[in-house]
């Protein structure tokens, strides 16, 4: 396996392990971590190196920040100021949701093997 990029916010945990592809996701990371993808690419402002910015870390395990505030992170983009702690709005829900989807969340594991 090559070096996984440092990921910010573990605190020094111990962090989940890639399960194989097509397995449930467990939050491990590997895959943001690895390489942004279109979306964080189009509206994060992330590069073609990982990890993206918008990976956030939460109870344990790391979710997508454009599932969860999108609004704050296409703000921050465009150079807005924003509180990245700020309770997601019914806006967030609903954008997140269209992004999930389009992410294909919840279809399990899509990142190569290692
Ligand atoms: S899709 Fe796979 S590599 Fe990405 S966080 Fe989920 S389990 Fe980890
Ligand atoms: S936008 Fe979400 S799914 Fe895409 S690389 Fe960033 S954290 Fe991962």
């Amino acid at each position: 396996m090559g070096a996984i990029p440092l990921i910010d916010g573990t605190a020094g945990a111990r962090l989940p392990v890639k399960p194989a592809f097509g397995s449930p996701c467990n939050g491990c990371g590997y895959c943001c971590a690895q390489e942004p993808c279109a979306v964080a690419r189009e509206f994060v402002g992330a590069g073609e190196d990982g990890p993206c910015p918008a990976l956030e870390r939460e109870d344990g395990r790391f979710v997508c920040g454009m599932i969860v505030r999108p609004i704050f992170y296409i703000g921050r983009a465009a150079g807005l100021d924003g509180a990245a702690d700020a309770a997601p709005s019914a806006e967030d829900a609903a954008i997140g949701g269209q992004i999930a989807e389009a992410l294909g969340a919840g279809r399990g594991c899509d990142a190569d093997d290692p």
